[in-house]
């Protein structure tokens, strides 16, 4: 994997913890498909599965220290009694995870120390985004780390439901309290609201509820070799794939389609508004979308 570039800017390098394969139907339902108890049983009980997709974390440089986006899936995931017995995780996904895929390691790799990031934030906290928390609490104990109030207060006070939710909080750092985010900076796009990550507002976190309340994207600002800048928009898993967010059509797993896919227009009216590279963290394609800088062009459904 390419090496970021000399700390001096704003750059953004993609890694993925493993690969992960979701059914077909957890990955997009149209609305027409009302029912939400109708579909999350589709979700968990389709045959068809997707190819094995990216479980993606973004490292973004920044000349205040690196900040990292999501933690990826731990390397331990698929040791016995990692789940608790009642986690659904494994109805809905097949996880592969190499011991050298864990996030501490790849850090490593890239040439970045864990205790020298300034943040991490959390889109959210599913087992695949957070997984990677343990093993940077304890490379890292002093890095703040980052999750909306709204989803803290419905995922962070109950394990028994969060671990029904798809999370795995017997996992998370011994006394876990992330820092939550206080979306008490201005409008930015159609959001009404943002957190400024850094003071100079090139890493900004919105709200993209829906896959789970309280989920968050980010928006970085980043600068080109050749002094332009690029705006990179950061979904977490608000979208799987831009043709998902072309078709509007949010995931099967959630328990809030009408907000999701009010997050999914969101997003799309963001990139009407200027040109925007959007990554997901699912997308087989975000690697080269984000070489290649390539622009979200957003289409009807
Ligand atoms: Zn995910």
């Amino acid at each position: 994997m390419a090496k970021p570039p000399a700390n001096t800017g704003v750059a953004l390098t993609f890694m993925s913890t493993g690969t992960v394969q979701i059914r077909q139907l957890m990955k997009n339902q149209p609305m027409t498909n009302r029912n939400v108890t109708m579909r999350r049983l589709r979700a968990m009980t389709d045959p068809h599965w997707s190819s094995d997709l990216p479980i993606g974390v973004f490292l973004i440089t920044h000349p205040n220290g690196p900040i990292l986006f999501d933690t990826g899936e731990s390397p331990c995931c698929n040791d016995p009694g990692f789940h608790p017995f009642y986690s659904p995780i494994k109805l809905f996904s097949r996880t592969r995870v190499a011991k050298e895929d864990g996030i501490v390691s790849q850090l490593r790799a890239q040439g970045v120390e864990p205790k020298d990031l300034q943040a991490i934030v959390l889109s959210h906290l599913h087992g695949d985004h957070a997984g990677g928390l343990e093993d940077l609490a304890k490379a890292a104990p002093e890095v703040p780390v980052y999750v909306s109030a709204a989803h803290w207060k419905v995922f962070g006070n109950s394990p028994v439901s969060a671990t029904i939710a798809g999370c795995n909080p017997q996992r998370w750092p011994p006394d876990f309290a992330p820092r939550l985010l206080g979306n008490a900076d201005g409008a930015v796009g159609p959001w009404e609201k943002s957190t400024k990550l850094t003071a100079d507002g090139r890493v900004l976190v919105v709200d993209t509820p829906g896959h789970v309340p309280g989920h968050v994207s980010l928006i970085v600002r980043g600068d080109n070799e050749d002094g332009t800048q690029t705006t990179y928009f950061l979904p977490g898993d608000a979208t799987y794939g831009l043709d998902l967010l072309d078709l509007e059509e949010p995931d099967g797993i959630n328990d809030d389609p009408v907000t999701a896919l009010k997050s999914l227009l969101l997003i799309k009216e963001f990139a009407r508004q200027g040109d925007v590279v959007v990554l997901p963290s699912h997308d087989a394609d975000t690697p080269r979308l984000l070489r290649d800088r390539v622009v979200y062009k957003p289409k009807d459904p």
